[in-house]
């Protein structure tokens, strides 16, 4: 998948398109930022523009051309005087690193034991020591860095210390600080940010074959991770934003405490911790397209646009002010909740913050 089918980051897809024409790119990157949100889609988009045998210009296909340039605080690429070469996506090399049969590009990721084993690293090590194959740059993926083994990473660390010509190494991890101090000082982080969930919703249609509502649900659980969406039982997701819906519906029309404590026992349901934690995401959601609509903004923004319809009849309710102060008690939540306080508690406490 060519960078320009990635979803999201743009700042840093054009960065690294930039770099790939320019011949700039450093020889070990970090690509480190939440699960699930395409940081190893883009380390193969970035293997394909490197070997392609036809680039084409970053944005010419998809009419996105224009962005803003990069004010990242990345050096890779420099000042921008266009938007970088992309792969084809459909030419021999650009087909088999897709397929993942590309002899230059290798992919290394944790086995059966959850871990990445120093013999995968040196049989790495010992290719990359070579010129490639059929390519022009070897590119090597670490696909959950940190996964590897203490002395895989030093045996790692050899390499990133001389690195052989014409390879690049891609190091893919959510959790950049269990790398060794001395591998995190010889790549170049790019630090990649969790997707709008509209992007997430956007995938999942696209490319999981998610019905839009499906879809919508499950983005707005997932904390900006396809990951997340994908690992989530959509019937769970779908169950969390209908319950959102109702408790806002319920607290919405009364001040009264006892009924306002009903759509809290609604939120915590049987007081399980995973359940009411979708819910607060998917209360988080609507609350922020309460903000959206309540500000006359772009319905284009919502994430939940397939409920506008229920949304708009809140408003008279729920002002910006309160939207927004619902919001944050849903963070407080959230957070309670992550420190393991009482789920029942918190949706009874939240019920009567809203
Ligand atoms: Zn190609």
């Amino acid at each position: 998948m060519p960078f320009r089918q990635v979803t999201g980051h743009r700042p840093l897809l054009e960065l690294l398109a930039r770099a790939v024409s320019r011949r700039s790119l450093p020889s070990t990157l970090i690509f480190a930022g939440p699960e699930g949100i395409g940081k190893r889609l883009t380390a193969t988009a970035l293997a394909q523009a490197l070997n392609c045998e036809s680039p084409v210009s970053f944005g010419a296909y998809d009419g996105k051309i224009g962005g803003q340039p990069s004010s990242h605080d990345s050096e890779v690429g420099g000042q921008p005087t266009s938007l970088g070469n992309d792969a084809c996506g459909v030419c021999g090399p650009c087909t088999r690193i897709g397929r993942g049969v590309h002899a230059d590009v290798l992919v290394l990721e944790p086995g059966d034991s959850g871990s990445i084993k120093i013999d995968q690293v040196r049989d790495a090590i010992d290719r990359a020591a070579y010129r490639p194959f059929e390519g022009r740059r070897r590119v090597v993926i670490v696909d959950v860095a940190d996964a590897l083994v203490g002395e895989a990473q030093n045996a790692l660390l050899k390499t990133l210390e001389e690195p052989p010509p014409s390879s690049v190494f891609v190091l893919v991890t959510s959790r950049p600080d269990l790398l060794l101090p001395t591998v995190r000082s010889r790549g170049h982080r790019l630090r990649f940010g969790a997707l709008s969930e509209s992007d997430v919703a956007a995938v999942l249609t696209q490319d999981h074959g998610f019905s839009v509502a499906d879809a919508r649900a499950a983005a707005a659980t997932s904390d900006g991770s396809v990951g997340r969406a994908l690992e989530e039982n959509t019937e769970e997701a779908i169950e969390a934003r209908d319950t959102a819906a109702r408790v806002l519906h319920t607290v919405a029309g009364t001040t009264n405490p006892q009924r306002r404590l009903e759509g809290g026992r609604a939120l915590a349901g049987s007081g399980d911790r995973e359940d009411v934690w979708r819910r607060l995401l998917a209360l988080s959601s609507l609350l922020r397209d309460m903000s959206v609509l309540a500000s006359h903004a772009d319905e284009h923004l919502l994430a939940n646009a397939d409920l506008a319809p229920q949304l708009k009849s809140l408003l008279r309710a729920f002002d910006a002010g309160r939207a927004v102060r619902a919001f944050s008690a849903v963070d407080r939540a959230l957070a309670a909740i992550d420190r393991n306080a009482s789920p029942k508690i918190v949706a009874d406490w939240l019920a009567l913050q809203l």
